[in-house]
């Protein structure tokens, strides 16, 4: 599928007037109209609710707008937790699907409400020392082995350090009855960014399946099923976009086979999508500053592997358009880089591209999720500003852009000492 930014170089032009370069950019029409599918995907279960992966893009304003279309949020730290409290999310709104997880935390997201997933099973004990089990719980499972979809690995969960064995999940759920709680998920995350339709529905049967084992070995009610985050986007322009009225209906088959004739219709589905979510609906905005002629031809942008480190840290591929010629032949070659001094930093490397001027306006796509919010100080490069295309097409700045003063922030008496 062609990718078609959702601002153009005139409007770029406009907002760089105000904000200087780079930034991050939302679209917030492409994120409601998503949101609405997903929703109007898992129509057919009464008690669906998708918990947005804060990780993803912990922003408030972000919060807000998928809080109006009926998300929760699914947290794994304090401040993600913090920040969904002062967003308004109560419970059961809030999930908290952390691992390895201090006992503060535990405690505060207790005090808010928010429904715990167990990470481990020795977790229980920590979770009753901390503050005591809550009525509603729900442990993470982890099959082993390797996750295929027909005959294609997809993953290698028994190489990922989350979640529970069979064995254990069947233990935890006993203990946890034993100890009160009364209303119990099950949660899995078996594959990361899978551009396929299946993987929903593979993932549904196994758990779903589980459940009524579960159910029957430990007579536990279980109220909800999560499936997590996994469901991706397209990051290059071949592949094509998953369809998520298809993966909705495909859970939903998998529900009726399953879970109905075994009395449990009443289970609710829960997603915790990120990525999904929020990737295509942001864009880094760059200039390019600099141009060499070497080995290979270079362009040097103003935007670094601090604004956005997927490229850097996994080789991930952006696609990227250079505003205003998106009609050009793409008759260059380029390597596009940062300023880090890291030979990583790359943004794209031998791209085909049209033929790039000092001063033209990229935008380097899919970065709404796991984009800012990976970002570092390496270098001492500052984060970028986040900001909102709202739907009647005016601009609001939604995070300003870090100063030196806030990079030197935490040193407090020993920058005095320098002075
Ligand atoms: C990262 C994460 C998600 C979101 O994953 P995406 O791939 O962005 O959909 C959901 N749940 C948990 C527990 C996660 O760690």
């Amino acid at each position: 599928m062609e990718k078609k930014p959702f601002i153009t170089k005139e409007q770029a032009q406009q907002m760089m007037e105000k904000y200087p370069t780079p930034f991050h950019i939302y679209d917030e029409k492409g994120i409601r109209e998503n949101a609405r599918k997903l929703k109007q995907a898992f129509a057919w279960n009464k008690g669906f609710k998708e918990y947005f992966a804060v990780k993803a893009t912990p922003n408030p304003s972000i919060l807000k707008i998928l809080k109006e279309e009926g998300c929760g949020t699914d947290c794994s730290s304090y401040a993600e937790l913090l920040m969904s409290e002062k967003c308004g999310f109560q419970h059961p709104n809030i999930m908290f699907s952390s691992n390895d997880t201090p006992e503060s935390e535990f405690q505060y997201a207790k005090e808010l409400g928010a429904i715990i997933n167990l990470d481990d099973i020795t977790h229980i004990d920590a979770l009753e020392k901390a503050c005591g089990i809550p009525e509603t719980i729900c442990c993470r499972f982890n099959p082993g082995g390797k996750f295929s979809i027909s005959t294609t690995i997809m993953d290698n969960p028994g190489d990922a350090k989350y979640g529970m064995t069979r064995e254990q999940i069947k233990e935890a759920f006993l203990r946890l009855k034993q100890l009160g709680a009364k209303e119990f998920g099950i949660h899995s995350f078996l594959a990361s960014n899978t551009v396929s339709n299946e993987y929903y529905p593979t993932l549904a049967k196994i758990l779903f399946r589980l459940a009524v084992e579960l159910k029957e070995e430990t007579g536990v009610h279980i109220g909800f099923i999560n499936l997590s985050g996994g469901v991706g986007v397209p990051y290059t322009p071949d592949k094509e976009p998953n369809d998520i009225l298809v993966i909705g209906e495909g859970v939903h088959k998998a529900f009726d086979e399953i879970l109905v004739p075994a009395g449990m219709g009443d289970v609710k589905i829960f997603t915790e999508l990120g990525r999904f979510m929020l990737a295509p609906y942001g864009h880094l905005v760059t200039k390019a500053i600099h141009e060499k002629h070497i080995y290979k031809e270079y362009i040097g942008v103003d935007a670094c592997a601090v604004n956005l480190m997927r490229p850097a840290m996994y080789g991930a591929y952006h696609h990227i358009t250079v505003l205003g010629k998106e009609q050009e032949p793409c008759d260059h070659t380029y390597d596009v880089t940062g300023s880090l001094c890291e030979n990583n930093d790359k943004f794209a490397i031998d791209r085909p591209l049209p033929k790039i001027e000092m001063g033209d306006i990229l935008v380097i796509h899919d970065t709404g999720a796991h984009g800012f919010a990976m970002g570092y100080n390496y270098n001492g490069k500052l984060k970028s500003a986040e900001l909102l295309l709202r739907e009647d097409g005016s601009v609001v700045e939604i995070r300003r852009a870090e100063t030196v003063d806030d990079y030197f922030a935490t040193l407090d008496g020993y920058w005095n000492v320098i002075d």
